[in-house]
């Protein structure tokens, strides 16, 4: 850096000037003080001086004259010396020669610019005492002194200046230039961090600034970490977004940004994947057990298990509660798909041990598999979300075949699937639109032959494909919930029937209903079936309730008790499809129900199947023990009924009476039925012979 340009860098620096001008000012002022007292001490000093030798000279020479002062001024006068009086004792002028002005002050003198300054004094002479006065020119004095302040205010001012240019330099040098250079520093940091935390600064020729750059460079520090921390805290707010808190699996959504990218890649490498789809059984029951805090462990502990059984290119997510999902890239072939997924169920079930509880958990697994699977002309987007629906279907395949196992996606069980959906759409608009029609089938007293009722099934004559079968779209109407309106409605159908029939002088007849257990579990079955027979003005006794045996399992505390309100209020109550259903008989006999209705499976190879007619009469046994009704439904030929006739079974229905009937032809069939019909005596609660076991009554 050159010399003038500091100078002028000094100079634009208004600090450095104004520093500098105020040090020369102080410096200068306070030297000048001390000067100008220094001169005039020193000019008193000289006229003092002057006085003084002029004094002597003029006392000796008084002396020396002896009375004779006329020539005095010749022997005295000198260039400073210039004029003389003096006075006797008496005051008589003895003397007055040269310049004797008037007595004046010095100022006075200086004013009038007249150098010429007078003393007086007292001289002892052997006769008397003379008063001297002499008059001094002291213009040279003046001069000298003048002459030496414009010297002290040179030196004064020079030593000010270079004070101050001393000062400019040391604050440029030790200010302004490494400021700049810190400031020049922090600029370029900056510009090269593009908006994040500058570098750190360093100076190494300048150390001067080290603190301030210290200071600095902590700032810095301190906006780096923070940049840190919000860089941390973005990376768990992405982590967070794309994992689930309980597992750490990735979720959801990783997983299917992770399933479009192998779709693509798939597509693109021509390569395979397969996703299989994970799901805890009884995963409900198994909170219910344990409680949630459990149920949680449970989870994590899964997925560490899957975690480790998987080589790391593949993806495992959890998806939601108990529903994991794998993919794995390049498996396609039945055996590799086949030993994955008995090893994800194998790791799965094995027993976990925790806080002296052994939790055991199984799983059922749905497959799919990229691109045998899907069809391949639809858009990216669509196929993985195709590929996850098939798992989905694999998956409800697994679980209906009986959980605990894994299914691969075929094609049946996409058009099971498209039908079922079209299937429960079609069944929305139904009811509304009267398909819906109700068929009787006749039951007749096996001993007499007199018909004694009939059992109440549904039938769908759907618009476009004629005829579906109950047991088709039943479960269907069970599991969306439908199935609680159309029961109320075949319920209603049933007992308005009933009280037709009744009017036509058939009044010892009843009608039997199937309940499905939805409708049990509902809550609102009592009320619903009572406000059937209120408004139809049937008798309770008339209706019978079946409930299949499975179902009267499912939850047997709850069931005896909504059997017995049900039994209290007059209506009967019979277990369909009984030995199904692995009953449990110690319950059997704790269920208030006047039916057994034997199984149809059970009749149909009665003939040749010896285990048949074991079962078949066990439970006409049991019926006898706890007093209940036997029917035997689906007898289709006269050997059937003959035998059931012989081994004491109360009740047949079947098709070797009549097929289920439509209303008209029900009625019909009773005017025809050559047994006639059984009378209202026959099926009175007071009167009849068989009163219901159980005295539900009290
Ligand atoms: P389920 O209650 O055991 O009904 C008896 C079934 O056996 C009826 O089939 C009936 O038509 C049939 N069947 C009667 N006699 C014979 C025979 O001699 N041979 C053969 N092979 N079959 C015979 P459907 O009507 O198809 O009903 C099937 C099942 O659907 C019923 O079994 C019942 O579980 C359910 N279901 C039918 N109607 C209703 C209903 O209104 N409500 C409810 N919840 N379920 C119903
Ligand atoms: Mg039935
Ligand atoms: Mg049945």
């Amino acid at each position: 850096m050159d010399f003038r340009r500091e100078l002028l860098n000094v100079y634009h620096s208004k600090t450095a000037r104004l520093m500098a001008g105020s040090l020369a000012l102080i410096l200068f002022t306070s030297q000048w003080i001390v000067f100008l007292s220094g001169l005039y001490n020193d000019y008193h000093d000289k006229i003092a001086q002057h006085i003084s030798v002029q004094e002597t000279k003029v006392t000796e020479q008084i002396h020396l004259v002896d009375e004779q002062f006329e020539n005095l001024p010749e022997l005295v006068f000198d260039e400073s010396l210039i004029g003389l009086v003096i006075i006797s004792g008496s005051d008589d002028l003895l003397l007055k020669a040269g310049e004797t002005l008037g007595f004046s002050s010095i100022r006075e003198q200086l004013v009038a610019n007249n150098y010429v300054l007078n003393f007086q004094w007292l001289v002892q002479t052997p006769g008397e005492t003379l008063t001297v006065i002499a008059y001094v020119d002291t213009k040279p004095d003046v001069i000298a002194t003048v002459v030496l302040a414009l010297q002290l205010f040179v030196l004064a001012l020079f030593t000010s200046l270079l004070a101050a240019a001393v000062v400019m330099m040391g604050v440029f040098r030790f200010y302004v230039y490494p400021m700049e250079n810190l400031i020049e520093a922090l600029r370029t940091s900056r510009e090269e961090s593009q908006g994040r935390a500058p570098e750190l600064i360093e100076l190494p020729e300048r150390a001067d600034l080290k603190p301030l750059a210290q200071e600095i460079n902590n700032l810095i520090d301190g906006q780096r970490k923070s940049e840190r921390q919000v860089k941390v805290k973005q990376q768990y707010l992405e982590f967070a977004a794309h994992h689930d808190p309980l597992t750490h699996l990735p979720n959801r959504l990783m997983f299917e940004d992770a399933l479009k990218k192998t779709v693509r890649a798939s597509i693109a490498d021509d390569r395979s994947f397969s996703v299989f789809l994970i799901d805890f059984d009884n995963f409900k029951f198994f909170n219910d057990q344990y409680g949630n805090l459990i149920g949680d462990k449970m989870v994590i502990e899964v997925s560490n298990r899957l975690r480790t059984q998987i080589s790391e290119v593949d993806l495992i997510a959890r998806l939601d509660g108990d529903e994991f999902v794998v993919l794995q890239q390049d498996v396609s072939d039945t055996e590799s798909i086949e030993n994955i997924a008995q090893r994800i169920m194998k790791v799965v079930s094995e027993p976990y041990e925790y806080r002296g509880f052994t939790l055991k958990t199984a799983i059922s697994v749905g497959v799919s598999r990229f691109p045998s699977d899907v069809l391949v002309s639809q858009e990216d987007e669509l196929l993985g979300e195709e590929i996850v629906n098939n798992a989905s279907v694999a998956l409800q395949e697994a679980k209906s075949q009986g959980k605990a196992q894994y299914q691969m996606f075929t094609e049946k069980m996409r058009s099971n699937l498209t039908n079922r959906i079209r299937l429960e759409e079609d069944l929305k608009v139904a009811l509304q639109a009267g398909q819906f029609e109700v068929y009787y089938q006749p039951k007749i007293n096996i001993h007499t032959k007199e018909a004694t009722g009939a059992e109440a099934l549904v039938r769908w004559n759907h618009p476009t494909h004629g005829y579906v079968s109950p047991e088709d779209f039943v479960p269907v109407a069970e599991e969306t919930g439908m199935i609680i309106e159309l029961g109320e409605w075949i319920l209603r159908s049933a007992c308005y029937k009933m009280r037709e029939l009744q009017q036509l002088g058939y009044l010892g007849l009843n009608v039997a209903v199937n309940i499905s257990a939805v409708q049990f579990t509902d809550g609102n079955l009592l009320p619903m079936v009572r406000k059937a027979l209120d408004d139809s003005q049937l008798a309770p006794h008339l209706l019978e309730l079946e409930i299949t045996e499975s179902a009267v399992m499912h939850d047997p505390a709850e069931v005896i008790n909504s059997l017995h309100q049900l039994g209290a209020h007059g209506m009967k109550l019979a277990i369909d499809d009984f030995g199904t259903g692995y009953s449990s008989l110690a319950y059997l006999k704790k269920f208030p129900v006047d039916t057994l209705k034997i199984d149809k499976a059970f009749i149909t190879d009665i003939s040749s199947d010896g285990d048949d007619v074991a079962i078949v009469e066990a439970v006409l046994g049991l019926g006898k023990h706890f007093n209940m009704k036997v029917v035997a439904e689906g007898i289709e030929d006269e050997s059937q009924l003959e035998f059931l006739k012989a081994s004491g079974c109360d009740i047949a229905q079947g098709y070797f009476v009549s097929k289920p009937l439509n209303s008209e032809q029900y009625t019909e069939w009773l005017q025809r039925w050559p047994y006639g019909v059984q009378d209202a005596a026959a099926n009175d609660p007071v009167s009849s012979h068989m009163e219901p076991k159980t005295g539900t009554n009290g």
